[in-house]
């Protein structure tokens, strides 16, 4: 007999007389081959074959018939387990071919072939004959029974244990494998960024542990929108339904995926159809996910729980993803801007200098002049307001390819290409001005760039440099922009040593004080002296204070050195009244940074206080660029320092810009006019005319006048001639250590004597 696969049906065609056999017509198997039980008889005795099918036939579990495959040898039964599939049970006989076939044909099923959910019955023809207890264990053998013991009855069960046992199995292992994949699938998409990307990998991976093609939408409803309370928004589509592309899920065109969607909300729960099935993930803060997926093939129990646990897994990973998405937002954008923060701009930057772009590329940052004030001023609503039309015109006017960040408060920044990246195209959109609620609001930008191709280091290095040169360009005012150079960076460094060892020489007392004289110029006599500070550093040689005091002041350290050397001014002063010199001024510079910080005037008085030394023996010397910043400050905090006794003096007069009706309002004694001013005098065409008007103005307001940096007798006397009642210059005196100054004082007073 050839060998054959018998369906039911053809059972029974072959025996016609067993009309009992059709009481249960067998259900369609379109399905396929898991839609029947498969039987494989091995018996090389026919008999064997007619009567088992004969007894079986009928069987029928959870609406399943078997199917008979049929060998009649061990040698055609290996041929035909290669290639059938889904054999549930083997009804096999251990004698054949050899006595022993049937035990090789077992080990061959399971060790070759890795069949391990197939269940084996043996049979024999000769009672006696049983193979051993270890192979039945071995082999995994489901039952062993002689022929004459497998009665009809007997066989009907042994057969049904075995299917339910092979149906567990099958159960077990296609969950053991699913859960698997759920897991794998659940890992992977863990690593996908993005809800729609999360949404996406969902609709795959359900394909996957289905095992049929993806085609389905994933869509999300958010309860808590009043404005559209049933609308679904399109997350993701796969395969087919790609058509719906995203936006809103229309309710016309898909009515029915749409209702299914609806139903599936509506019931919080999965719902299983013949052709299609929908996916319920809960969502978390009101927002529900579901998916619908139109599916190949009708779905089993098995794959029904496990789509149940992965929804349940999928959900709490839509809602993660969703928070991670909101966290990585907030880490990474500015949310008033909604720009890339400094955070991402140098995420960005970073892959700028690795990237091909580079050589081209540059970063400027873009400061708002001002910024602070007119936040003051109007108010922070009106502040955000104005940032959100900077950022809005620096991203609309400079094109698309450009990335606009926003890096700080007032700072912005813009990445590109050099061509479009320039100074010019930047500044040029300030030139005109920002509507603001119904205001005209004019702002001028100060810009650091740098160029990236110029650039080793990574992207925070590359935005510190930008950082310098905008500094840079700050500080030399109305320059607009700056361009960070290596040597800058080198400077950079170079302060950072230079502080560090400030501060220590300070604590060691590498700090002094040298006093200059001040002589009244018609009498050539000494009427008082300005403290300058010196620093002999550890190598014995000094750097110039204007070397170290801007590092002193930008470090902070000044508030400390500067309250040092005025104390040892007033100690001086007292020490030089008790030997004589009564009405000696002592002059000491104060630095802006001194002067704003609180306890300033406190520090003052005590420092008076505790030296004993009278007021009227001290001047404070400020600059007149400090005059000129914040001047209502400085006008309440001159008049309070009068109050102590002391008197003020104009550093470096004739370089800034005062008005004249500002400095009527500062209560100040004296004007040094700026060396430069004085240098003037006998080296330039323009003759004295600064230096003279210095004078006149300080003769018409009621000022003293003191000239500084007079190196030469000519100029001396011009400035004489112009009225200029004192002066102070390396012609007179170098600044001088203390004993040096009393040496100098004891042969003025002999000189004079003379
Ligand atoms: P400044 O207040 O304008 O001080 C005058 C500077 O001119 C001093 O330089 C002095 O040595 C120098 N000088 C005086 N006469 C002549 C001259 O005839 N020809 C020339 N070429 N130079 C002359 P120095 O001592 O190097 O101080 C430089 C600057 O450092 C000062 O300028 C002042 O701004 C700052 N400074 C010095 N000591 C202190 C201090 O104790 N506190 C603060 N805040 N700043 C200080
Ligand atoms: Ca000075
Ligand atoms: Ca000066």
């Amino acid at each position: 007999m050839p060998p054959s696969s018998t369906s039911p049906d053809n059972t029974r065609d072959d025996h016609d007389d067993l009309v009992f056999l059709d009481e249960h017509p067998a259900p369609a198997t379109a399905g396929g081959a898991s839609h029947v039980w498969r039987v494989m008889i091995i018996d090389d005795d026919e008999d064997v074959h007619s009567t088992t099918t004969f007894a079986l036939g009928n069987l029928d579990m959870q609406h399943r018939p078997l199917e008979f495959v049929h060998a009649y040898s061990a040698g055609q039964a290996r041929e035909l387990l290669r290639t059938e599939a889904d054999i549930a049970v083997i009804l096999l006989d251990v004698v054949m071919e050899q006595d022993d076939a049937g035990l090789h044909l077992v080990r061959y099923i399971r060790e070759t072939l890795k069949l391990a959910d197939v269940r084996i019955i043996l049979r024999t023809g000769q009672p006696g004959y049983a193979p051993e207890i270890d192979a039945i264990r071995d082999f995994d053998i489901n039952d062993y029974k002689t022929k004459s013991e497998l009665t009809r009855i007997k066989l009907f069960t042994t057969v049904t244990a075995a299917i339910r046992s092979y149906e567990q199995i099958r159960a077990i292992s296609a969950n053991r494998r699913g859960l698997d994949q759920v897991v794998q699938a659940s890992t992977e998409l863990m690593a996908l960024h993005g809800v729609h990307n999360f949404a996406a990998g969902v609709l795959a991976q359900v394909a996957d542990i289905l095992a049929m093609p993806a085609n389905g939408v994933l869509c999300v409803q958010e309860c808590a929108d009043p404005t559209h309370p049933d609308q679904l928004q399109i997350v993701a589509t796969a395969g087919a339904s790609r058509r719906l592309g995203t936006g809103l899920l229309g309710q016309r065109e898909d009515a029915a995926i749409h209702d299914a969607l609806e139903r599936t909300i509506a019931a919080h729960r999965n719902i299983y159809d013949a052709g299609y099935v929908t996916l319920y993930f809960a969502g978390k803060a009101c927002r529900d996910f579901v998916a619908y997926l139109v599916l190949s093939r009708p779905l089993d129990d098995i794959d029904q729980r496990l789509l149940e646990v992965f929804c349940s897994n999928v959900s709490v990973g839509l809602h993660n993803v969703e928070l991670v998405s909101h966290l990585h937002n907030a880490a990474f954008y500015d949310q008033l801007s909604k720009l890339p923060n400094r955070t991402r701009l140098v995420e960005i930057l970073d892959a700028t200098l690795a990237g091909p772009g580079r050589a081209d590329a540059t970063l400027s940052l873009v400061d708002l002049d001002h910024f602070a004030e007119t936040n003051d001023a109007l108010g922070h609503h009106f502040g955000d307001t104005l940032l959100v039309a900077v950022a809005g015109r620096l991203q609309t006017s400079l094109g698309q390819e450009l990335t606009v960040a926003r890096i700080g408060g007032d700072i912005f920044s813009v990445l590109g290409d050099a061509s479009a990246v320039n100074p010019a195209r930047i500044l040029a959109l300030f030139e005109a001005p920002f509507p603001i609620d119904g205001q005209e609001v004019q702002l001028s930008a100060t810009l650091g760039l740098v160029r990236l191709g110029e650039h080793d280091g990574t992207g925070a290095d590359a935005l510190k440099d930008a950082d310098i040169a905008l500094k840079r360009a700050k500080l030399q005012q109305r320059a607009g922009h700056f361009y960070f150079s290596r040597s800058m960076g080198v400077e950079i460094r170079e302060r950072v040593r230079l502080m560090h060892a400030l501060r220590t020489g300070f604590s060691k007392g590498e700090l002094s004080v040298m006093y200059q004289p001040q002589i009244d110029l018609a009498t050539r006599r000494p009427v008082g002296a300005e403290a300058l500070l010196r620093w002999c550093g550890a190598d014995g040689k000094f750097i110039s204070p204007d070397r170290f005091i801007p590092i002193a002041e930008y470090s902070g350290l000044i508030i400390d050195i500067g309250e040092w050397v005025l104390r040892a001014a007033c100690q001086e002063v007292v020490r030089l009244r008790a030997a004589g010199y009564r009405d000696f001024t002592m002059s000491v510079n104060v630095s802006q940074v001194q002067f704003r910080h609180p306890y300033f005037l406190e520090m003052l008085r005590s420092a008076l206080t505790d030296t004993n030394a009278p007021p009227e023996n001290i001047e404070l010397e400020i600059t007149e660029s400090m005059a000129m910043e914040e001047p209502d400050l400085l006008i309440k905090m001159l008049a309070q320092i009068k109050h102590t006794g002391v008197s003020i003096a104009i550093d470096d007069f004739g370089t800034g810009f005062s008005s004249l009706s500002y400095l009527q309002r500062l209560q100040v004694d004296k004007l040094k006019i700026d060396r430069a001013f004085v240098t003037e005098i006998t080296g330039s065409a323009r003759g004295s005319s600064i230096a003279e008007m210095v004078i006149q103005l300080g003769r018409n307001l009621g000022l003293s006048v003191i000239a500084e940096g007079v190196e030469d007798e000519r100029q001396a006397q011009i400035l004489q001639a112009l009225g200029c009642p004192m002066a102070q210059g390396f012609l007179f005196a170098r600044p001088m250590a203390v004993p040096a100054l009393y040496e100098w004082l004891s042969n003025d007073a002999l000189h004079r004597a003379a």
